[in-house]
């Protein structure tokens, strides 16, 4: 389902008949658990006013759904979590009152791991979504929920945060288009804050035109998030001919699942056939690149989630005598055990005697790194590779080895670490029917010519 078809239903018949049907969709598909709450009673008032003539613009009627780490009117924001299980937003973030203004109606808030600390929505508080295509699979994470409802065509368009791989990786295993924009294109303010150096938002569409659309309107400087760039994107309807695009041999491996590499290389003799130039390159930091993750982004949450202390947000522990026991038990309660994981490591690195050793060391690393990319960037437009070693994996497969789930975040994570632009497009299934996407990377702000090359490469 697209925009355009919803904007065509709509204009056929109303836009309160289409968020009905849309709502009564997300209840007959409850058993992928993809949402938390629905916003209901606002998104029908919404309907109402577009019919009314009251709400205008882009996305007059257009029903959307928002990762439920976004803040956002009409129920809770969770964050998939006990800490945030009953806390309403007093504002709504920049990304959603900017598709508000262009009419666009949020029905729901979707599952995700706790604080988006995952790749598999299993650590969700409140229970693990579905994989769209195989139900006994995950749907991969942290925006799982929002990838599933794209990929059901319950919406056209749904909103996730990525902080190493949360929108990408999600949309490569549920077979939709995945964005992570260059970090500072779209404003993260009303998001709940994971890493701050590597969070950014984006969409999940069923089409890369749909997500150019809603990339445009969400783009842009907000005097609330003062990382954000001033506005860059523009939709470019001319593809760059004959583009070198560098294909990472590091991430085509032997131990990468053969049907992954299978559609990647599939894609790439597509790329070829368009006039394309297809070099194989290296990436040697990539080595690294877990690891540099799994300090810095522990570091940044750990101090990020200090605020959930009992007293100014979310759930309080009752009974309680003293201050310390205050903190410790609201925190005990509040936060699922993977959040306890990497609030312990991160204040580990941080702690006096090991900041040295591990965060600072981390982060000349990080910067070894980012040259890395800038020096490829000198010599190639795009570069190419597969955004997960393997297709969906089954529901409980990794939860008992949080390294081995960590390793399956390689190929996401270091675009993260340089703040530059990543997608996910669909690239065709494995031999057993699981989706599978490929991962175009690019230079700092190059978003726009990124997904006009996803673009043109579409089957129509
Ligand atoms: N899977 C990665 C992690 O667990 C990415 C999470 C994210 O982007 N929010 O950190």
């Amino acid at each position: 389902m697209t925009i355009s078809e919803i904007k065509d239903q709509i204009k056929a018949s109303s836009a309160r008949v289409v968020v009905e049907k849309v709502i009564a969709k997300a209840r007959e598909k409850a058993e992928y658990h993809a949402l938390l709450n629905l916003t209901e009673e606002r998104a029908l008032q919404r309907a109402d006013d577009v019919d009314a003539g009251k709400i205008t613009g882009k996305l007059a009627g257009v029903p959307f759904v928002v990762k439920d780490n976004f803040l956002a009117f009409g129920a809770p924001t969770t964050a998939a979590s006990k800490m945030l299980e009953n806390f309403d937003a007093p504002l709504q973030a920049t990304a959603v009152e900017k598709l508000e203004a262009e009419g666009a109606i949020c029905i729901g808030k979707s599952n995700l791991d706790a604080f988006a600390h995952g790749g598999s929505t299993e650590n969700s508080a409140f229970g693990p979504t579905k994989n769209a295509y195989d139900t006994t699979r995950v749907s991969g994470g942290s925006s799982g929920g929002s990838a599933v409802v794209t990929a059901l065509d319950i919406v056209p368009f749904a909103l996730g945060s990525d902080t190493g791989g949360s929108i990408r990786q999600p949309a490569s295993f549920n077979g939709v288009v995945g964005v992570k924009p260059t970090y500072g294109m779209i404003s993260r303010y009303g998001v709940v804050a994971m890493a701050s150096s590597t969070d950014v938002i984006g969409s999940f569409t069923t089409n890369v035109a749909d997500a150019e659309l809603v990339s445009s309107i969400m783009a842009g400087r907000d005097d609330r998030d003062m990382t954000t760039l001033p506005d860059f994107f523009q939709i470019q309807n001319d593809v760059k001919l004959g583009q070198k695009i560098g294909l990472i041999k590091d991430f085509m491996t032997d131990g990468v699942d053969a049907d992954v590499r299978a559609r990647v290389n599939e894609y790439v003799e597509g790329l070829k056939a368009k006039g394309h130039i297809i070099e194989e390159v290296s990436l040697p930091m990539a080595e690294y690149a877990l690891a540099i993750y799994y300090i810095i982004v522990p570091a940044e949450l750990s101090s990020n989630l200090a605020r959930y202390d009992g007293i100014r947000y979310g759930h309080r522990a009752e009974g309680i005598k003293t201050l310390a026991e205050l903190y410790g038990r609201t925190r005990d309660q509040g936060f699922v055990t993977e959040n306890k994981r990497r609030i312990m490591i991160g204040s580990y690195v941080l702690s006096s005697g090991y900041f040295d050793a591990y965060y600072l060391q981390a982060q000349k690393v990080r910067t070894l790194l980012i040259n890395e990319f800038n020096e490829l960037f000198s010599k190639y437009d795009v570069l190419i590779g597969p955004v997960a070693p393997t297709p969906a994996f089954k529901l409980g497969e990794n939860t008992a080895d949080p390294i081995k789930m960590y390793l399956g975040d390689i190929m996401t994570v270091p675009t993260s670490l340089a703040g530059l632009p990543a997608i996910s497009v669909p690239a065709g299934r494995s031999e057993s029917g699981l989706p599978i996407g490929v991962q175009l990377m690019g230079p700092s702000q190059s978003d726009a010519r990124l997904l006009a090359l996803a673009r043109s490469m579409e089957v129509k």
